[in-house]
């Protein structure tokens, strides 16, 4: 039996700049890059995926995959 691995998926397209996934992280694991994108931080990730449900643009996506 594999392992299923459970991610954080970005998709750059989509997003809208509005940073509620920011604002709803209880571990600071995301904030905005020099270039204003979204930055995350994946050692401070606890995989609540809050930030997932916040986002209202569907740039954000939880990812399982067997491996
Ligand atoms: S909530 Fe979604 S659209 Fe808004 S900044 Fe985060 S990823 Fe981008
Ligand atoms: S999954 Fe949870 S801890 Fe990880 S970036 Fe999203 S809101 Fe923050």
């Amino acid at each position: 039996m594999g392992r299923e691995t459970v991610f954080l998926s970005w998709d750059a397209a989509r997003c809208r700049h509005c940073f509620g996934c920011i604002a709803i992280c209880p571990q600071n694991a995301l904030g905005v890059d020099e270039a204003g994108n979204l930055s995350y931080e994946i050692r401070r990730c606890i995989r609540c995926f809050r930030c997932a449900g916040a986002c209202l643009h569907g740039a954000l996506r939880v990812v399982r995959e067997e491996t």
